[in-house]
């Protein structure tokens, strides 16, 4: 299986090619195809297994086959992780990936000042990447309109849950347009996983490392 196989298009060919990516792991070779179709995703996935590119990859295709923005860019893609380590990686694969065209990404986290993000924020992105807390903090001062959402991204599901932010979830899925994609990652799925992954999945294509 080749990254060409899989139908994606010359700039993220090039991209690809220029990471080194030769071939795509196990979990790309799985959710890619299914994700360009359109459909919802549970991943069963740890870091290390290329699931970042895995769900990303198809998101900048989707975009990448849109008309250009006319007018204000708007975010198209929300990606919510819980820690800014893996907010800060995740913004690094989307800049990699979009690097032969012209999606938008940026990274807003806490703990730090919020002038910059909201800055790049206010210049426009196609692809926010976020933690729970500054996320809704940034949306209840309207710095941030999910309204525009088409992707939505859970990741690390489980420690999201472990580090306490199911409620900032339940809130952002109260607010998230209920047309969209979305894609739930979790390394391991108990119950109380189960559960949440039903709630925001509709009828979702299953893929387990
Ligand atoms: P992740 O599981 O998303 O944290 O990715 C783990 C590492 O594998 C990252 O450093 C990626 O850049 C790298 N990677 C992802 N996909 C591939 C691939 N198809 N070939 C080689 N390296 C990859």
């Amino acid at each position: 299986m080749t990254f060409k196989e899989l139908g994606l298009v010359e700039p993220i060919l090039r991209a690809l090619q220029d990471q080194g990516y030769e071939r795509p792991t196990p979990i790309q070779a799985q959710a890619i195809p299914v994700l360009l179709e359109g459909k919802d995703l549970l991943g069963c996935a740890q870091t290390g297994t290329g699931k970042t590119a895995a769900f990303s990859i198809p998101i900048v295709q989707d975009l990448y086959n849109r008309a250009p923005p006319k007018g204000k860019r708007r975010i198209k893609t929300l990606v919510v992780t819980p820690t800014r380590e893996l907010a800060i990686q995740i913004g690094e694969n989307f800049t990699a990936y979009t690097k032969y065209t012209d999606i938008k990404n940026t990274v807003i986290f806490g703990g730090v000042k919020q002038t910059s993000q909201v800055y790049k924020l206010h210049q426009g992105v196609d692809v926010l990447v976020a933690t729970p807390g500054r996320l809704l903090d940034l949306i209840n001062q309207r710095y941030i309109s999910l309204d525009h959402i088409e992707h939505f991204v859970l990741d690390e599901a489980d420690q999201m849950l472990d580090m306490g932010f199911i409620h900032d979830i339940k809130k952002l899925l109260k607010i998230l347009p209920t047309k969209r994609q979305s894609l739930f990652f979790s390394a391991t799925m108990p119950s109380s996983i189960v559960k949440l992954s039903n709630e925001i999945l509709g009828n979702p294509a299953r893929v387990t490392i």
